[in-house]
């Protein structure tokens, strides 16, 4: 085994031996020589032990292996022989570029021959279709950019780079400018390595090499090689190789990724027995469920050769690119036959080993496949003759491997198969379809007796077997997708024996899986049926595209008619065995037919023979080849009732299964008459069965028709007998019976309304193809106002995903642009509404009744009749033109009489009114016909069609019943029909119109037209004014109604005040505060600090508990009252994200530094209660949780363990609760001491202090302090209540836990520094929010935010009570210490590096420990203010030593001379002390700008702080625009803040001093902080998906990412949801996205999951939920799953509220309530994403 060394010394070898190409060049049998120069160094090279080093292999394998073919390919040095070749070539006008996973593609809509051709993102860019309808996808990997290519684009084949040239002589051989000599070495060379490559790749044998390349020496080094299946999970493969190559988990999940990744990996290197042990605990460990993981024990000499021929590929991919001379000569040896005839070229020997190979060598020479052979235009033809020529054994060895389709070689089909010109030759070259079809057909071997498929009894097996079949169907798909211009003799024969199989094909499906009604018993086992529609679902789109072919050739729609009626015959051919014949006879016409029952014999959904010939029989209308060719067409073979059988039956299925008589069959019998209506299935099923019918029909006698129909639907009996208007009446059959007729009755005029009225297919109706789809949309619309989305789904989508709604959707409806949230809807414009049929075929009953409700309120609210009469409907084509006559025939005319007659006589439960609406809509479409004849017509005699007469004439049975006219005058005024009432209404109108123009034009004087017309309209006129009267009077007595309820709605709201308070104060907020606030806007001068602070007016606060609803006074004394609030660790102001986060057990956080990189951020939803109510609220929702936890392990959206629960009225997500605490009471106002005096003071109280704690114990000891201090010391006496105290433990706690990550201890000192802090961070964040927002300090505050910031501030200055009191007196002096320099305090901060609005909180906060053992008489306002000057101070001397020499503009505003000139002085004042490093400032403008813009943060923080602490009104000036004096006066400062340091210059210089002497400038923050962003998005989403696509995973070597993950808070992509990225973190594995939150977030993160174009909340590790992308496309909708690859676009709008969700800190909330609304959310492993 070579080591190090020895790679050195076989390099420097190389270098001195002579070329060994020299010797190649003279050779005759170059073969020979290469494998011997092969075998000697390839395995010296390649695997020489466990521990692979590719960089010192991939080096030697360039030295001794591939730079001597180059040599000899070139003839000279290869670096001038390529680039000449390079310089000759002349590129092809293809781009190629082959797709990584997850690049996006482009398809344009309107010029793209089919939705597999698609753009690389640069063709498309500089393509014309950027600005047309295009469609955004990301690629699975493979496939390639078909820029170019002429074939796949309608126009635009060219993106501006690959436009081809005039010049370009495109026919020329790339041949011609190569010498002999060079094809012939080239040829040579490629010849080798070809074959070398092949005959490695293709061999089996684990322990020998091929002939010529066994090794010169062998030794015993083995592999252990593991192979990829799809059968074992990750788990098993991970947990397997643990236990037998005895690796880390870690290397065993390095392993299990290259094996899933590669296919294969050696898992173990050593001598032959070595490797064998683990092969056989691997194989032991993985053969109990299923086969077993697949384990070779290898020779390291064949290992090593397999790894160079995959070298080699990738060489030769590398080498052609120079030329496509090359490539041309590569594609040649490629395709060479070799020695063993037909087939045998080492292409051929290749693609036929494919399902042999391992993942990674088939990826390899596929790529190489096609940037070759589909490269050269030449080659390409020629290799898909191959591959047609191998279609199925090629198919039958991928149907028998386990890998995907996408690393099969049978995946190629796409790129060989839609090439129109391509598919064509293959068809009648290599009879593609034929192949296609049969081979499909031969793996589908499970049949019944008939012969037909049988899919009701599938094993699992079977159904797996049955999904990669599938593809099948697909490359069919391509071969038709393109439609022939011209047809060839040829073409027509071998595209007819392509239906031929394909009918036999169908045959096997005609009705299979039948199904018999289950009676007593329910079915003991649910059939499947999933697999039988798959079927059906993938054939659709071939059934249609075959037809389309027929569209396009006379002859062939005629063989093809034929040929499908022949196959219907012989499915029925067994038809009439065993069904007796019966004659029915009703209203005097009689018929013969079958005796058959739906309910009782076997019935099949599949037809598709049937519906074939219905298709082709449309198209014999539409293409006029009935009327022109009829001797050519075997219509007389016809037979109209063997024709409408099979459908009937289906449909008579459906209604009965309607009417609930199929319910013991089961779910299975309900989701496939479901499917047999849905848009993805009706096209070929439902809605050819319907035109089935009404082929039949209209070779038919209507008479006889319709009772066949009644006969088949099993109602004949009760619509024959001679009185059946009175006896079906008087039969009293079960009630379940009755209704089942009912239905039955129902849904079967409901189909003869469909047979006479649905029109709308070109060749059925006169109608253009469009004006299908607008009625689809219309009638869509006319339920609801729908979005883009829903219409495309409610549409049939043709083979191209096309549905055709973009061509017509503006005729029919408006575009409504949406909000924030929701989507654009459509709305259907309002003159369209007159075409609403309420019996549209594709309504289901739900939408149906959704419609009908929606219609009348439409009419209602237009002040019209409700009356829904049938729209009016275009004439038919000749060949269905008699079907009107259904219309006026006897059968039909005695249902009609039947139905009203039992309408008049309602006395039992025998009708419906669903069955007279339909028989009044019935009459409608009849007068309706009858009135478009007789104004279409000419002369009168034309119109044959003459319902008024039938309808006039009386009933037959018994004697002498009433006509339907009769009938329906006499239910005008029923009052039990009031409903129908505008119908009936409508009806006998139109019959009185219709009389009156067959009178008109009856008589030939046109004299009494217009007074006839005068007269109708008089009629209407009243009729109007009538209904007039009544919405008024409706109006009116509305209006009384609403003004009585709102004026109970007031008593109401007046009774229960209190109750309404809290929620209208939630409504607004603006409104409550301006209240509270209004009456101190006289009060001229507010102060919130200082000793002439406003006191604010004694008020009681009551508040009520939300839990026990009792009122309760706040009171120090009184029973506690406490906030719900959630505290969480936050970044969202962080200005540094690259800190490392704390130790939390070492961690100070006394003083925070001002890039804020971590804050404890406390939010509530405002809702209080009692204590005791909470925490009795609190442990219910523990025992509750713990008792669920013991049932089942389901996860909340709230960790109770952690304290965490919902807030019990809005279910806001809450871990602990603020106690309320009283204002503070002001001190006297007695003259109080100046600055100086109090610094003397203090001193003297510190080192009184200092030494009190020195004498408990040293200093340095500082933090075990409280141990040893609180036996000790006395308190002063707690002004709190035991439950209030008990509160403030319990939030200062939380707060702790929380904030610095720890475990809860309630003796840490840190406790009351991280409430402090928290109180300052939330302050702050606030702050930003309102500038963000661009509202005012005051008043637009939430209530629940004002209350959380009060509770927060009185808190804090409270919790001192609660803790230690030395403890909190050593930090008042450790925070002072930060400002008046105290030798006895080790290590201050500077004041560089200390946030100040923190500290300002933190010290004032922590006075009152000082303060309630003072007995100097200081008050505590006068401290406070002395405090706030000097860190005001403070701030300036940060801000003045941080800011940024930036030469800004001077302003010509007012002159602020005394600030600039004290700006200056106190500039100058710093540079004394801080040295030269400060730089000269001229200008003192410049100097205040900065101070005064910097400082305005602070101060309005400061604000916030005194004005929640103490409760002073902020003066209404700050409830506007921002005013700096009245802040400043608020402040109690100077607006002139400068005086603050020059009017005490004598005292503060050497605290300037003491601060600054001893710490260099190093802080690079400046002030003031801008606010935190989400990172800017692009506005193109496709600008994402490529930056996605080109992102690796960082840790698996180059790997693409499967799920990229945008970070939006700082930017980074991360490889999410994988395990190559997984980390551990506390413990336990997570994915990128929650490791990185925890550095980025402290815990919150939010995310762009590019692929599936969605945004992703996560809060912890358990914590998350996907919320919609800020991106939309053209229609107002989000793409989530980027399934229907319309172009996005970025949304301002809801990228800023995504914004301002992580600005207020409301993630982890919003993801609350998302896992409660819907609890799969909870159930999903967020920490692995
Ligand atoms: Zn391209
Ligand atoms: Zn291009
Ligand atoms: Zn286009
Ligand atoms: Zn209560
Ligand atoms: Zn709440
Ligand atoms: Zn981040
Ligand atoms: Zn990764």
């Amino acid at each position: 085994m070579p080591t190090c060394l020895n790679w050195f010394v076989i390099i420097f070898m190389v270098s001195l031996l002579p070329p060994s190409t020299q010797k190649w060049l003279q050779v005759t049998d170059l073969y020979k020589e290469v494998y011997h120069h092969l075998a000697r160094y390839v395995p010296k090279i390649y695997c020489l032990g466990p521990n692979l080093n590719p960089q010192s292999e991939d080096l030697l394998a360039q030295m001794l292996l591939q730079a001597p073919l180059e040599w000899y390919l070139c003839g000279e040095d290869p670096s001038t022989g390529l680039a000449k070749l390079e310089q000759n070539n002349q590129p092809s006008q293809l781009c190629g570029h082959v797709f990584k996973v997850g690049e996006p593609t482009y398809s344009c809509r309107e010029c793209a021959a089919d939705p597999t051709c698609v753009l690389c993102m640069q063709c498309f860019l500089g393509s014309v279709h950027k600005e047309h309808r295009y469609r955004m996808t990301t690629s699975g990997g493979g496939g390639f950019c078909d820029c170019g290519d002429t074939e796949a684009w309608k126009k635009g084949p060219y993106c501006q780079k690959h436009e081809p040239n005039i010049s370009d002589s495109c026919q020329e051989d790339p041949l011609a400018h190569l010498s002999t000599d060079m094809i012939a070495r080239c040829y040579n060379v490629f010849s080798v390595v070809l074959k070398y490559a092949v005959d490695m790749l293709t061999w089996d044998k684990e322990d020998e090499l091929p002939p010529g390349l066994e090794p010169p020496d062998r030794s015993d080094t083995y592999y252990c090689m593991l192979f990829n299946d799809e059968v074992h999970t990750y788990e098993q493969v991970i947990y397997t190789l643990q236990k037998a190559v005895n690796c880390t988990q870690k290397e065993a999940v390095s392993f299990a990724t290259t094996v899933d990744r590669d296919g294969r990996k050696s898992v173990r290197f050593g001598d032959f027995a070595f490797c064998e042990l683990a092969k056989s605990v691997i194989v032991r460990n993985t053969s109990r469920q299923s086969k077993p993981l697949r384990v070779q024990v290898m020779h390291s000499s064949v290992v090593a050769h397999q790894c160079f021929a995959l070298k080699a590929l990738h060489w030769l991919g590398h080498v052609i690119g120079y030329s496509d001379a090359l490539r041309r000569i590569l594609c040649q040896v490629g395709l060479e036959r070799g020695p063993e005839g037909e087939n045998s070229s080492l292409v051929d020997t290749l693609m036929l080993c494919d399902s042999k190979m391992w993942k990674g060598a088939r990826n390899v020479y596929h790529q190489l496949f096609m940037s070759s052979l589909l490269m050269d235009l030449k080659y390409k033809k020629l290799f898909a003759i191959q591959f047609a020529k191998n279609y199925r054994r090629l198919q039958t060895d991928f149907m028998e491997d386990d890998h995907e389709r996408v690393v099969s070689v049978t995946s190629l089909s796409v790129q060989l198969f839609t090439v129109p010109t391509m598919a064509r030759m293959l068809i009648t070259e290599e009879n593609l379809m034929t192949t296609i079809i049969r081979t499909f057909v031969d793996h589908l071997r499970h049949r019944d007796l008939q012969g037909r498929f049988q899919f009701e009894r599938y094993t699992a097996q079977q159904a797996f077997k049955f999904r990669r079949v599938q593809s099948l169907i697909g490359d069919l798909k391509y071969v038709l997708i393109s439609r022939p211009t011209e047809w060839s003799d040829q073409l027509r024969e071998k595209f007819l024996e392509g239906l031929d199989t394909f009918l036999e094909l169908l045959k096997c499906m005609q009705g299979m899986d039948p199904v018999v009604r289950q009676v007593g018993q329910h079915i003991e086992m649910e059939p499947e049926w999933e697999a039988a529609f798959t079927l059906q679902m993938k054939l659709t789109h071939i059934i249609s595209m075959i037809q389309e072919w027929c569209a396009t050739d006379e002859r062939v729609l005629i063989e093809a008619y034929k040929k499908c009626l022949t196959a219907l015959t012989h499915c029925h051919s067994g038809f009439a065995d065993g069904e007796q014949p019966i004659t029915l006879s009703m209203c005097g016409h009689s018929v013969d037919t079958i005796r058959y029952c739906v309910s009782q014999e076997k019935v099949s959904i599949h037809l598709p023979v049937s519906r074939l010939l219905a298709g082709l029989h449309v198209l014999l209308s539409k293409m006029e080849v009935a009327y022109r060719f009829p001797e050519q067409l075997p219509l007389s073979e016809l037979s109209p009732p063997m024709l409408i059988e099979h459908p009937l039956r289906c449909l008579v299925l459906c209604a009965q299964v309607h009417a609930g008589m199929w319910r013991r069959n089961g779910f299975s019998l309900v989701n496939q008459i479901y499917y047999y209506h849905n848009v993805k299935c009706r096209v070929e099923m439902f809605d050819k069965d319907l035109i089935m019918l009404q082929a039949g029909a209209s070779m038919m006698d209507p008479n006889h028709f319709l009772m066949i129909v009644l006969s088949r639907f099993e109602l004949y009996h009760i619509f024959s007998s001679a009185d059946c208007r009175k006896r079906y009446n008087r039969e009293n059959a079960n009630k379940d019976v009755v209704q089942q007729n009912n239905t039955l009755t129902e849904e079967m005029l409901h189909l003869i309304m469909m047979v006479v009225g649905e029109r709308f297919e070109a060749g059925i109706g006169q109608v253009e193809g469009c004006d299908e789809i607008k009625r689809e949309i219309l009638h869509q619309l006319c339920i609801r106002p729908m979005a883009h989305s829903e219409l495309v789904k409610a549409l049939p989508e043709n083979e191209n995903k096309e549905t055709g709604m973009e061509r017509v959707i503006d005729c029919v409806a408006s575009f409504k642009k949406p909000g924030v949230t929701g989507r654009g809807l459509y709305e259907l414009r309002p003159e369209c509404a007159k075409q609403f049929n309420l019996y549209f075929h594709h309504y289901s009953r739900a939408d149906q009744s959704k419609a009908e409700e929606a219609q009348r309120k439409l009419k209602r609210q237009n002040g019209e009749d409700t009356a829904l009469p049938p729209p009016v409907l275009p004439p038919f084509c000749p060949l269905f033109a008699s079907l009107v006559n259904i219309l006026q025939c006897d059968v039909l005319l005695g249902m009609l009489g039947a139905v009203l007659q039992w309408a008049v006589e309602p006395s039992a439960g025998h009708w419906s009114e669903s069955m007279l609406q339909r028989v009044l809509h019935l009459i409608g479409m009849a007068l309706l016909e009858e009135q478009q004849q007789l104004e279409n017509s000419s002369e009168d005699n034309d119109v044959y069609f003459n319902f008024t007469l039938k309808m006039s004439r009386p009933g037959e049975a018994p004697s002498n019943t009433a006509s339907v006219l009769a009938l329906l005058e006499n239910l005008q005024n029923a009052p039990h029909l009031e409903v129908h009432e505008d119908m009936i209404r409508w009806l006998l109108k139109t019959v009185a119109g219709i009389k009156t123009m067959r009178e008109r034009s009856a008589s030939t004087s046109t004299v009494t037209a217009s007074g006839s017309r005068g007269q109708e309209e008089t009629a209407c006129d009243k009729d109007k004014a009538e209904r007039k009267r009544k919405a008024e009077i409706a109006r009116l007595r509305r209006e009384k109604v609403m003004a009585q309820m709102s004026e109970m709605q007031r008593h109401f709201i007046n009774e229960n005040k209190e109750l309404f308070q809290q929620s209208l104060e939630e409504l607004d907020a603006s409104t409550s505060t301006s209240l509270e606030h209004s009456p101190a806007s006289s009060d001229a001068a507010l102060a919130c600090v200082g000793p002439r602070r406003s006191r604010p007016r004694e008020k009681r606060q009551v508040v009520t508990c939300i839990l026990c609803q009792e009122e309760q006074e706040i009171r120090a004394d009184g029973k506690a009252m406490v906030l719900a609030a959630f505290v969480q660790r936050s970044t969202v102001m962080s200005k540094n994200r690259t800190r490392p986060p704390h130790d939390p057990k070492r961690y100070d956080p006394l003083f925070m530094h001002p890039d804020l990189s971590f804050g404890t951020h406390t939010g509530s939803c405002g809702h209080i209660m009692h204590s005791h109510c909470w925490q009795r609220y609190f442990e219910a929702v523990q025992a509750k949780e713990q008792r669920r936890q013991q049932r089942l392990r389901v996860h909340t959206s709230y960790d109770v363990g952690n304290g965490e629960f919902l807030c019990p009225l809005c279910e806001c997500l809450s871990n602990t609760v603020i106690p309320l605490l009283p204002r503070t009471m002001g001190s006297s106002r007695y003259p109080q001491p100046g600055l100086g005096q109090w610094l003397k003071t203090s001193g003297q109280q510190i080192k009184a202090m200092h030494s009190a704690h020195r004498k408990l114990q040293p200093v340095s000891e500082y933090w075990n302090a409280e141990h040893s201090v609180k036996g000790t010391h006395m308190f002063p006496s707690n002004p709190y209540s035991s439950t209030i105290k008990e509160m403030l433990t319990t939030f200062g706690t939380a707060t702790y836990k929380v904030g610095l990550k720890v475990h809860p201890n309630e003796q840490d000192p840190r406790i009351p520094i991280m409430c402090w802090s928290s109180c300052a961070y939330t302050i702050q964040s606030i702050e930003r929010l309102l500038v963000d927002e661009k509202k005012p300090l005051f008043g637009s505050l939430p209530c629940r935010q004002d209350d959380c910031l009060s509770s927060l501030a009185r808190f804090g200055s409270a919790c001192w009570t609660a803790a230690c009191q030395p403890t909190v007196q050593g930090h008042f002096i450790r925070l002072l210490a930060a400002l008046i320099p105290d030798p006895q305090v080790e290590a201050s901060p500077c004041i560089l590096d200390v946030d100040m609005l923190h500290l300002l909180v933190s010290v004032v906060l922590s006075y009152g420990s000082v303060h309630s053992q003072d007995s100097s008489g200081l008050s505590v306002d006068a401290v406070q203010l002395h405090l706030f000057h000097l860190i005001t101070v403070a701030h300036m001397v940060q801000i003045l030593l941080t800011s940024e020499e930036v030469t800004m503009e001077q302003e010509s505003g007012e002159a602020e001379r005394g600030e600039e000139e004290g700006a200056c002085r106190l500039y100058n004042t710093l540079r004394t002390h801080v040295g030269s490093s400060l730089p000269e400032v001229g200008s003192g403008w410049h100097l205040w700008r900065c101070v005064k813009t910097g400082i305005l943060p602070y101060l309005r923080g400061a604000a916030l702080f005194f004005h929640h602490l103490h409760g002073v009104p902020a003066p209404p000036e700050l409830h506007g625009q921002y005013n700096w004096e009245v802040l400043c006066g608020y402040l109690s400062l100077p607006s002139n803040l400068l005086q603050l340091f020059h009017g005490q210059q004598e005292l503060l210089e050497p605290l300037l001093h003491g601060n600054l002497s001893f710490s260099p400038l190093v802080s690079s923050d400046c002030f003031p902080r801008e606010s935190n962003s989400l990172i800017d998005l692009p506005d193109d989403y496709s600008a994402l998906i490529n930056q996605a696509s080109s992102f690796t995973c960082p840790k698996s070597g180059g790997d693409k990412s499967r799920a990229p993950t945008l970070c939006l808070v700082c930017g980074s992509m991360l490889c999410s949801q994988s395990y190559c990225c997984q980390t551990e973190l506390e413990g336990e594995d997570v994915g990128a996205c929650t490791a990185h939150t925890f550095a980025c977030g402290a815990g919150v993160g939010i995310f762009l999951r590019v692929r599936e174009s969605q945004v992703l909340f996560l809060a912890g590790k358990t914590k998350g939920c996907f919320y919609a992308p800020p991106y939309l496309d053209d229609y107002g909708e989000t793409d989530q799953g980027l399934r229907r690859g319309n172009p996005l676009h970025l949304c301002h709008e809801r990228y800023r509220k995504i914004q301002k969700l992580w600005r207020q800190h409301s993630i982890t909330e919003e993801i609350g309530h998302a896992q409660e609304a819907n609890q799969t959310l909870v159930g999903i492993d967020w920490q692995h994403l």
